[in-house]
């Protein structure tokens, strides 16, 4: 499966992804809650700095 991996060390908390997602806090790094997350995409997208970034993961 996918999930969207959030490297707070990459983040400059512009607040971009917050505002497109309810789905992210900046309290969740590491993986984005994947009961929340469609990994659409979008917030990769939007992110300049590549603290996001889909992932394959394995469970
Ligand atoms: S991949 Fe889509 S649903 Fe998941 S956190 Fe990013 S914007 Fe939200
Ligand atoms: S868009 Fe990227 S840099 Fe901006 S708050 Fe989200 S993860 Fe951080």
């Amino acid at each position: 499966m996918k999930k969207i991996s959030f490297d707070l060390a990459e983040c400059n908390a512009c607040g971009e992804c917050l505002d497109l997602c309810d789905a992210l806090s900046i309290y969740n790094w590491g993986f984005v809650d994947h009961a929340e997350c469609e990994v659409c995409g979008e917030c990769v997208d939007v992110c300049d700095t590549d603290a996001l970034e889909i992932k394959a993961v394995h469970e």
